[in-house]
């Protein structure tokens, strides 16, 4: 991507990929939400303390290389990672229809994704001390709540 792309979401899109450089995604448009999920299972997924998605249009999203190996992690949910060095990628699930959500440290600019939120924010490790200001919702924001 040129460096003289406008900061924030140029048309082109981004582009990301695994550690190993196998899977390639691009995600085209501006992102929907980008938030910090502290809830356990993203928590494993990502053997990270947090994890901060980008959620994206599902039809924004394109694999420009290898697909990558899904793995069906709760009913409705089926996660994406890199079947050679195992780069958590994606997350969808069938109560957020028409989304796609991205780590966003799998992108190739993390850095033009500004989080907006913490969400699960009670499964929050307590040595893990944020102060950046972000609304922070013990679960999910009002009208993101599953039925
Ligand atoms: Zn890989
Ligand atoms: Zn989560």
């Amino acid at each position: 991507m040129s460096e003289s792309a406008k900061e924030g979401h140029a048309k082109e899109g981004h582009e990301g990929g695994c550690l190993c450089g196998a899977v390639r995604f691009r995600a085209s448009g501006p992102p929907l939400w980008v938030s910090h999920c502290h809830c356990d299972d993203c928590r494993r997924a990502c053997g990270a303390a947090v994890a901060t998605f980008v959620g994206v249009a599902v039809e924004s999203y394109r694999i420009l290389a290898v697909p990558p190996v899904e793995y069906r992690s709760s009913p409705g949910v089926t996660r994406s990672f890199c079947g050679t060095c195992g780069t958590p990628l994606t997350y969808v699930a069938k109560k957020y229809p028409g989304e796609v959500h991205i780590m966003v440290g799998a992108f190739d600019k993390p850095e033009a994704f500004k989080p907006g939120a913490h969400v699960f924010a009670d499964y929050r490790l307590p040595w893990l001390h944020l102060e950046d200001g972000l609304p922070s919702f013990d679960r999910l924001p009002p009208g993101r709540e599953d039925g």
